[in-house]
């Protein structure tokens, strides 16, 4: 079974910065066909829970008391990127708008509750290491291509009457 790396929230951990998780109910069919591996990066950085929440701006990453906690999003996206390397992960799905994990959007960087397009940490150095990133939205779209995939195998795997 092919591995893939998931946003540890979305598989219910209570890594958030409030503490809390964010189970996504549509990982139990992804489980038919991919390993997952849950992955929390800011945890991994060395943040703890519950912790001030933060944002990226370009090229750094400030809590709400507008401290700048670069390096700690530095060491869970190259963990991550290790992890994906040692075990030959090519795939991630990520929590979307998350500073680290975001997809497709993240929140501007000033705390004012404003979305932008834009990358989390980690999404984006995996992304620069050829890892495909996919949003959580995107997880019910991979989940029909599969059962397609299933169905089809089903199909040519019936005997000829
Ligand atoms: Fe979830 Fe990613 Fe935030 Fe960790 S860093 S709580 S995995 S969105």
């Amino acid at each position: 079974m092919k591995k893939i790396l998931i946003s540890a929230c979305l598989v219910g951990d209570k890594v958030r910065y409030d503490g809390k998780g964010c189970y996504n109910p549509l990982i139990k069919k992804l489980l038919e066909y991919y390993e997952l591996v849950p992955f929390c990066p800011e945890v991994e950085g060395g943040l703890k829970t519950p912790r001030k929440r933060s944002e990226r701006r370009r090229n750094e990453v400030r809590n709400e008391e507008l401290a700048i906690i670069t390096d700690k999003f530095d060491l869970g996206a190259e963990k991550a990127l290790n992890i994906c390397q040692y075990l030959n992960i090519k795939m991630a799905i990520m929590k979307e708008e998350s500073p680290s994990c975001g997809v497709h959007e993240i929140y501007n960087g000033y705390f004012q509750n404003r979305k932008i397009p834009g990358q989390g940490w980690t999404t984006e150095l995996l992304t620069k290491h050829g890892i495909k990133v996919i949003s959580e939205n995107e997880i019910e779209e991979l989940v029909k291509i599969k059962e397609a995939e299933k169905e089809r195998k089903k199909t040519k795997e019936k005997p000829l009457k």
